[in-house]
């Protein structure tokens, strides 16, 4: 059997969209599930729509998702360069070869020509007339033209272009690996350009030649390529080399059911309602967990199996459970709500010291007072679970480092009695007198205060929390005020009865 070669081909035309990581990312699976090699070439031969930076943007990208390559640019390989741009001899060889077996023709037909001829075949049934064996005797190239006459014009430096002879009457069926069987007329081909006026390759000959000539042995990529695979099925017959095994993955929606395009971007928020923003770069800025986003776009179009439920995967799980037979067909939805979840799973399972680490920089940027690595520790033990973004924080744990400096009204309003004062600070007087300060001892002292004054622990509870958060949700109030430590705890018992009666008026 061959051996399993991949490779993630993108056009640096700009941002990285949500469909090319996902590109990318079933690429890396399938070669390291299979042992296999993935490369990454970068098909920069269309020069017009070339960005600058798109590339290096593509590999930062890459790299910040942790999706690696075995060859490709800055890592090397047998089979460079990886940029088209540096492979243009190589495309103009086999541009030659195809010539000379008669397999494409050079093409003089001006930009006017070229219009004149779509208008005069334009019909009804047909709305978009193609130059292809219907016109192509019509037309200006070096089908029709004498070899004399080609020479003059070549001599004479006219722009031409080199096309495919696409035949008539034929039918192009393949096996995609996740479509099944696909089948194309060749009415509805053109004579595809191969090589352009300015001597670039187009996508079509480029994306053949290095297939081959990289030993790709399964193209992955998305479905909006699935109509160019007749010109590439001729092309492979042409040269007489064997195609790769070929995979279309599923379009990926917005939540409106149209595609997801480049036209939507916006920041994410401004967006109109039913559209997602496709550009990744934004969901890493705004901060989310390189593992949700591989996660989730793992799951936009692939699942484990049948009746199995799980949905959260690592990299490595990833890599471990991904085949192709497992990618739907159908197009999948971008569901940002499934991504903030998997945000905060991949967040709370992650270990508490590791999450530490990273978040300890974002407080000591804020010149957050952390008091020792064990408190930071605690504090973050406790609130990970709560956690949906790691820049949420400091917002969420502020008063882990600092006294609340006022109440929610709204909670003061429904939470704060008459005899909540009166009840706080007995409580406080409870906890004083600990000599063993935890979670279980505070919590019996709350509910002594409680059966002493006949009420239920809610009506200590709630009051004693927004003393000491300011807040009316957030983790067991116990374990809140084991972390923050009796003094601190004692204190702001005390100026929270003293203070929040006086907002209440
Ligand atoms: N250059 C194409 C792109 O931008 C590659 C398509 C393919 O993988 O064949 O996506």
């Amino acid at each position: 059997m061959k051996p399993t070669r991949v490779r993630f081909a993108p056009s640096p035309t700009g941002f990285v969209h949500i469909g090319s990581l996902r590109t990318a990312l079933y690429n890396h699976l399938f070669a390291k599930n299979r042992g296999g090699s993935f490369l990454l070439r970068i098909e920069d031969t269309d020069r017009t729509r070339f960005v600058e930076g798109a590339t290096e943007n593509l590999i930062n990208v890459l790299k910040w998702a942790g999706i690696s390559y075995d060859e490709g640019p800055g890592v090397g390989g047998d089979f460079g360069p990886y940029y088209q741009s540096q492979r243009s001899e190589i495309y103009r060889k086999y541009a030659r070869l195809l010539l000379s077996k008669g397999a494409a023709y050079m093409a003089f037909d001006t930009p006017e020509e070229l219009e004149k001829m779509r208008l005069a075949e334009k019909s009804a049934r047909d709305p978009a007339p193609r130059y292809n064996s219907a016109v192509r005797l019509k037309m200006r190239n070096s089908l029709v033209m004498t070899q004399a006459e080609v020479e003059t014009e070549i001599e004479k430096g006219s722009p031409y272009v080199i096309r495919l002879l696409v035949p008539e009457n034929r039918t192009f069926e393949f096996s995609d690996l996740i479509r099944g069987e696909v089948k194309f007329d060749s009415s509805h081909v053109d004579d595809q350009v191969l090589i352009k006026s300015d001597g670039y390759p187009t996508y079509h000959l480029a994306n053949v030649v290095d297939d081959h000539e990289m030993k790709i042995s399964h193209i992955i990529r998305g479905e909006e390529w699935l109509s160019s695979v007749p010109k590439h099925l001729l092309l492979y017959e042409y040269f007489g080399w064997q195609a790769p095994a070929m995979a279309h993955l599923p379009l990926i929606f917005n939540p409106d059911g149209t595609k997801m395009s480049k036209r939507d971007i916006q920041t994410l928020g401004e967006l109109p309602p039913g559209k997602v923003d496709p550009n990744v770069e934004t969901y890493i800025k705004r901060g989310y967990e390189k593992e949700a986003i591989l996660n989730y776009i793992a799951l936009l179009g692939w699942n484990p199996g049948e009746g199995d439920e799980r949905q959260i995967f690592s990299l490595d799980e990833l890599v471990k459970e991904f085949s192709l037979e497992r990618v739907n067909k159908s197009a999948a939805i971008f569901d940002i709500k499934k991504l903030d979840w998997l945000n905060s799973e991949h967040i709370s399972r992650r270990d508490t010291s590791v999450l530490v680490s990273q978040i300890k920089p974002q407080l000591l940027d804020k010149d957050v007072e952390i008091p020792s690595e064990k408190y930071l520790f605690q504090v973050v033990e406790l609130l990970k679970t709560r956690l949906h973004f790691l820049n949420e924080f400091l917002p969420i744990a502020g008063y882990f480092f600092a006294d609340p400096e006022e109440y929610e009204p709204d909670a003061v309003k429904k939470r704060w009695k008459d005899d909540s004062a009166k009840l706080v600070l007995e409580f406080c007087e409870q906890i004083s007198n600990l000599t063993d300060y935890n979670a279980g001892t505070i919590e019996e002292a709350l509910r002594m205060v409680a059966e002493r004054n006949n009420v239920g622990g809610g009506r200590i509870i709630h009051p004693a929390r927004l003393c000491v958060t300011g807040k009316s949700v957030g983790p067991g109030l116990f374990e809140i005020l084991e972390v923050l430590g009796k003094e601190t705890v004692l204190r702001r018992l005390k100026k929270g009865a003293e203070t929040i009666p006086t907002i209440k008026q």
